[in-house]
Formats: structure tokens, sequence, C-alpha cells
């Protein structure tokens, strides 16, 4: 079985459910650079990057493409 980057949408809802829930990730994503998510908050995070260009973001998608 392949292994691909999880789907941005359920990368996205993942990492929201915990980012509201959790005083260390919001803190974290209020100061980069400052205080680190926690263990949890991190790898959710680490997957939603590596997830990509929200579907939504149109005109981002079209730079891109411009670029490639
Ligand atoms: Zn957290």
């Amino acid at each position: 079985m392949l292994t691909r980057p999880t789907p941005w949408r359920t990368a996205d809802t993942a990492y929201q459910a915990h980012h509201g829930a959790c005083p260390q990730c919001r803190a974290a994503g209020l100061n980069p650079g400052g205080p680190s998510r926690c263990a949890v908050g991190a790898g959710l995070w680490a997957d939603y990057q590596a997830a990509g260009t929200p579907p939504h973001f149109l005109w981002l998608q079209h730079k891109q493409e411009a670029t490639a």
C-alpha cells in the first residue's frame, strides 16, 4: 500500500479539533518561535503541513502552477 499525505480537509479537521481544546497549542499558534506545541499537537501540525495547500486557496494553486 502506498503511503500518501493525509488529505488536507482531514488534517485540518483533526488539528483544529485538538487546537481548540489545547491551551499549549493555542499559545504556540499565536506566538511563532515561542512555546512549542504538545506532542499530540506537534504530530497533527506536521500532518497539516504535509497535507499541502488548502483546496480552497485557488489563487495560491494558480500561482504555484504558474511557477512550476
Ligand atoms: Zn496540543
